[in-house]
């Protein structure tokens, strides 16, 4: 199983991430929370990282090659791996398949898109916000971050439509329920 997902920013892929890895038994790599990593460390990625996230904008996408290719060259990845956050635009994906050859791993299984309606996504990230006082869930970098996933990122969908990877659920409703929906679609 070597699944990416796909979904806005405050769709839920890092929490049904985190339960389809402990199901599934396989990692989970999520370059925001390797990235923010990074930065708390004060490494040189970190540096120079910090304020390109900040704005909400993406990294280089150098910055994060080096993140996934070291993770997915452990041997626990060996059986699948679920990715969140990477890839973010068709550049990494074309990388991310260059990756898995060199390795030779079978190329991606699944793209599983959690769709949720804008209006849902702001009061999320608001929330957030509140809770967890990340640096890039205020107001104007939330918009920022979803004008970036329309362009950059939601091209995505039909990159792995074509390929036939595809599949789309909906990620408004109880955890619990979408995370059946997932494990039932995969
Ligand atoms: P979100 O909750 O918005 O999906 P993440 O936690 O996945 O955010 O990522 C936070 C920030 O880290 C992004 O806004 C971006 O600056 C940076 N980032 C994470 N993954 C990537 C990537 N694959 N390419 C470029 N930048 C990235």
């Amino acid at each position: 199983m070597r699944i990416v997902l796909l979904g806005a920013p405050g769709s839920g892929k890092g929490t049904q991430g985190e339960k389809m890895a402990a199901h599934f038994g396989i990692p989970k790599l999520s370059t925001g929370d390797a990235l923010r990593a990074a930065v708390a460390a004060g490494t040189e990625l970190g540096k120079k990282a910090k304020a390109t996230m900040d704005a909400g904008k993406l990294v280089a996408n150098e910055l994060v090659y080096g993140i996934v290719e070291e993770r997915l060259a452990q041997p626990d990845a060996k059986k699948g791996f679920i990715l969140d956050g990477f890839p973010r635009n068709i550049a990494q994906a074309d990388v991310l398949e260059g990756m898995l050859s060199k390795l030779k791993a079978p190329s991606i299984s699944t793209a599983l898109h959690l769709h949720v309606e804008d209006e849902e996504i702001i009061t999320r990230l608001h929330s957030r916000a509140l809770k967890e006082g990340r640096a890039d869930d205020t107001e104007d970098v939330i918009r920022k971050r979803i004008e970036i996933y329309n362009a950059d990122t939601s091209p995505l969908l039909d990159y792995y439509k074509k390929q036939g990877k595809l599949v789309t659920l909906e990620g408004k409703g109880e955890l619990e329920v979408i995370f059946k929906r997932i494990v039932a679609a995969l």
